[in-house]
């Protein structure tokens, strides 16, 4: 950790309060309130007060909110983090080439190291667009020693981090049932400092093999997110047999929930689970059309994600745009199909905003610690003000402001659990040349691995003669007709 050089951001550090002055404030709570040139008050880890012209304790910190949005930190609830070491490789990819890089080429050759390096890096990409906590979907993790790995990154870095456990190379009911992995996921909850959750797919197979890894998180008490309702991967037979084995709970995270029928989103409505859409990740990788005008139909709770950054944009302002685009376009391309015009939109920037707010603490079971700004609550805050961008006035709809007008870049300043974090646009204590050192490191090994033609090749690659298509899923041999039968 280096020293905050700037005199004015040690000063906020080192403050026992610090009080955002003069901001609009998105408070999103229940009754969505939004106070204009109000304050908001930070003592500790806690939100101590929020209004207009707040008294302040001696010795508090004041950073100027002036033409400022005061908002809760944002949530993401599906972020493959190691990934992030590969960050904007494999930019015109579709899914079908993204199972074979990561099922069968540089997904088996991440190290732990390169795990560590991706979360790092993850972690820093998160803070400094305002996203305070992030579920690292970890599914790449071959054995214990990467997901000690992915752990000493998370808990390095300032910030509310889920790790999800899940290994791709391993059958789920395999590993979850390795006493390493349990020992592992028993010392993370009575740590009692991050968060675990379980991370696998459920294939449709109807001798349900997962059915051993679902009792195992069970067992353990732990969530399960799953990516559901994925073309091409898995389906509504997965609902229905976790619906009919009683595995639906209103922990659970369904990813994506895009190719499903009525039945399934029926299922997850009745049983209170939630569903984690990442509309960039959906719009250019064919899971299914962007979920959430779905979603709303049968009122499943909605949370944004991001996915990964080898494809996409890393934080949650992309996530809000892609969401309220998709969302939108179907609203108009359902009515044209009827003949008819929408002449009032139904989804409201205020809508997105919450989902990746509120809807991410609420999907997480942490609503009552971070989610919204009020008093009491943990001190996850986001500033967007940004004085030399002529995008930034005037905020007249302020909503609006954050979806379609800021920016990562407009982040001024973070407080994480209190925290400062980030400060006047930079990062604060954050060592970016060790992340840098550590990326680097992993660049080159994957690039060796591979071979200087794999590399190239990877970033356009041919779909290879396989049963890829077929099931991505190499720990088993199951086949569904609802998938391509090639090969
Ligand atoms: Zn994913």
């Amino acid at each position: 950790m280096t020293t905050a050089e700037n005199p004015r951001t040690a000063a906020v550090r080192d403050a026992p309060a610090v009080v955002l002055r003069g901001g609009t404030v998105l408070t999103m709570d229940a009754a969505g309130t939004v106070l204009r040139d109000a304050d908001v008050l930070v003592v500790g880890e806690r939100i101590a007060a929020v209004g207009p012209r707040l008294e302040v304790p001696e010795g508090t910190a004041e950073v100027d909110a002036t033409d400022g949005i005061v908002m809760p930190g944002m949530i993401d609830t599906h972020r493959h983090m190691w990934q992030t070491a590969m960050r904007g490789y494999g930019a015109d990819w579709t899914l079908t080439q993204y199972f074979v890089w990561n099922y069968l080429e540089h997904g088996r050759h991440f190290r732990p190291e390169d795990v560590y390096a991706g979360n790092l890096l993850s972690t820093l990409d998160s803070l400094e667009a305002g996203v305070t906590t992030s579920v690292d979907w970890s599914h790449g993790l071959q054995s214990v020693g990467h997901a000690e790995a992915a752990l000493a990154a998370l808990e390095e870095t300032p910030g509310r981090w889920v790790l999800a456990y899940g290994n791709i190379h391993a059958a789920p009911w395999e590993w979850s049932a390795s006493a390493d992995f349990q020992a592992f996921a028993r010392r993370v909850v009575d740590g009692g400092r991050t968060s675990l959750q379980m991370a696998f797919d459920v294939t449709g197979d109807p001798s349900f093999p997962e059915k051993a890894a679902f009792e195992v998180a069970r067992d353990l008490g732990l969530p399960v997110t799953t990516h559901a309702g994925v073309w091409g991967a898995t389906n509504d037979e997965g609902i229905r047999l976790m619906h009919e084995h009683g595995f639906m709970t209103p922990r659970t995270t369904y990813v994506h929930a895009a190719t499903l029928s009525e039945d399934s989103y029926q299922r997850i409505a009745a049983t209170g689970g939630s569903a984690s859409v990442s509309s960039e990740s959906e719009s250019s990788c064919g899971q299914g059309y962007p979920s959430s005008w779905k979603l709303r139909r049968h009122g499943i709770p909605v949370s944004l994600s991001v996915d990964t950054s080898v494809w996409w944009s890393a934080d949650a302002f992309s996530a809000m745009r892609a969401t309220l685009s998709s969302d939108r376009a179907r609203e108009h391309e359902l009515a044209h199909a009827e003949g008819d015009t929408v002449t009032h939109i139904g989804l409201r920037a205020q809508d997105v905003v919450g989902w990746a707010t509120r809807g991410g603490a609420e999907a997480l079971g942490i609503a009552d610690e971070v989610g919204s700004l009020e008093v009491g609550k943990r001190a996850d805050v986001v500033l967007i003000k940004n004085d030399d961008s002529p995008t930034m006035f005037p905020v007249l709809n302020p909503y609006g402001h954050v979806v379609f007008q800021a920016q990562r870049g407009d982040v001024h300043t973070v407080l994480s659990n209190g925290r400062l974090v980030k400060h006047e646009h930079r990062l604060v204590d954050a060592d970016l040349a060790k992340a840098r050192a550590a990326i680097e490191d992993t660049v080159a090994h994957l690039e060796s691995t591979l071979g200087a033609e794999g590399w190239a090749a990877g970033m356009t690659p041919d779909v290879p003669d396989t049963a890829v298509l077929d099931n991505p899923y190499t720990y088993t041999e199951y086949r569904d007709a609802s998938t391509h039968q090639r090969g």
